[in-house]
């Protein structure tokens, strides 16, 4: 991202967006502020951050971002707080704890002079959440942002994390469904896209037949697309059952492609399974180098119907992505999902392989109606979703954090 972004945001979203934006940053300019999370390649944070702190830092805020660092155990044992946080019934045996607890400690020695001397801490997801109490002194807000669906976390664990939380000035959720109980305030900020990536930016007829043609992929058949890091809860092997069922009607091909994450340890193993379900030459997975975002562009743009039959879902920013693009999206009934796919208006919700594989088969058949979703599926991330409206809650939370409490009013 070079200088001069907020101009070309500025013919997406409207000069009165970005006049807001200008406006809020001028109270917080120099200000310092730190990013904090567990990889910068793979998944929806770190495609996030890679866009919103170059933007925070063109807006005249002194922002950073950095990466925590942990073995395999400690992997292991986030990935267990992700899946518990999401419903799993998981114990976490207490020495994958003390890892957790000691690699914490050691990321806040290294990162003791960044972090204590800022002025707003993010921390991203339950990775480094120690960090706080680990730093020991500090000057300026730290907010927890949780980006995943803790609707109904496993209690024994969130009791454990939440030991941490209490400790923050904030917590940041996606959505109201996601909130738990805490002594300090919640803010509601929804994730977003960025229109401008290589991901999401528009491409040419040419660039994106090409994609197609490299993977094999038929330009006179429908296509179903399901991009997601290879992850039980995005539930890939329910894609395939439901594309088995299109395909006894219709003749369909499935792409579902996705890339591993550094702080994710299960992916290789979902992979294995759903190559070993993928016994079909019209199901074509694809596994990815966390840098071709064209590629995904264009597998997007490809699609004829973008699927997320996750069954659980923090929000969901291939939902995003897809609906960018102008896709109708058939998305698993969950979390973040919920607040982009609206019920017959952007795309449809479902529960099952069957209710997926009938909701396409629905849209197939009717290209007008998947023309005319695809469109109000546009129109609803222009105006809800886009980077430039989640830096300006950013802002505001900031601003809301830093000020004295009872200047504020509080709406109950
Ligand atoms: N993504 C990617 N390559 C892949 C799989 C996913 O670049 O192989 C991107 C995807 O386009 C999206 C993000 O990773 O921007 C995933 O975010 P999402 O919120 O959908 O899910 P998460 O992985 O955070 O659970």
């Amino acid at each position: 991202m070079g200088e001069g972004m907020l101009d070309r945001y500025e013919q997406v979203v409207g000069s009165g967006e970005i006049f807001k934006l200008r406006q809020l940053a001028e109270a917080l300019k120099g200000a310092r502020v730190v990013h904090v999370n567990s990889t910068r390649e793979g998944g929806g944070v770190a495609e996030i951050l890679h866009r919103l702190v170059p933007l925070q830092r063109e807006l005249g805020l002194d922002a950073s971002w950095e990466v925590i660092n942990g073995d395999p155990e400690f992997y292991e044992c986030t990935k267990s707080f992700h899946n518990a946080l999401q419903g799993n019934h998981t114990d976490i045996p207490a020495s994958l704890l003390e890892v957790f607890e000691q690699t914490n400690r050691e990321n806040a020695e290294a990162m003791r002079e960044s972090l204590a001397g800022a002025d707003y801490v993010f921390i991203h997801d339950p990775q480094p959440l120690p960090l706080l109490r680990y730093i020991g002194g500090r000057r300026g807000k730290w907010i927890w942002r949780c980006h995943i669906d803790v609707s109904r976390p496993y209690r024994p664990v969130w009791k454990y994390l939440r030991n941490f939380v209490e400790e923050y000035d904030a917590t940041v959720w996606s959505l109201a469904a996601f909130a738990q109980p805490l002594p300090h305030p919640s803010y509601l900020i929804a994730p977003s896209i960025d229109p401008l990536s290589e991901k999401n930016i528009e491409l040419d007829d040419c660039e994106i037949a090409s994609v197609c043609a490299q993977y094999g992929l038929d330009p006179t058949r429908p296509l179903i697309v399901q991009v997601s890091r290879f992850d039980r809860f995005k539930d890939p092997l329910g894609v395939i059952q439901a594309f088995r069922m299109v395909k006894t009607h219709t003749p369909v091909q499935l792409v579902l492609a996705g890339g591993g994450a550094t702080d994710d340890p299960e992916g290789a193993k979902m992979l294995e399974e759903v190559r070993a379900a993928a016994d079909d030459p019209d199901i074509h997975v694809l596994l990815l180098p966390p840098d071709v975002h064209r590629t995904i562009n264009a597998l997007q743009r490809a699609a004829t119907i973008v699927l997320q039959k996750s069954v659980r879902e923090g929000f969901g920013l291939t939902v995003t992505e897809a609906m960018w693009k102008g896709k109708a999206v058939v998305g698993g009934d969950t979390g973040g999902i919920r607040l982009q796919v609206l019920n017959h208006h952007t795309g449809f919700r479902v529960s099952t392989p069957e209710g997926a594989a009938l909701r396409i088969r629905y849209l197939l058949k009717r290209p007008d109606k998947l023309k005319q979703m695809g469109q109000w599926a546009k129109q609803l991330v222009l105006e809800n979703f886009l980077l430039t409206r989640q830096l300006l809650q950013h802002l505001t939370l900031m601003l809301g954090v830093a000020g004295d409490p009872l200047e504020r009013i509080e709406l109950q």
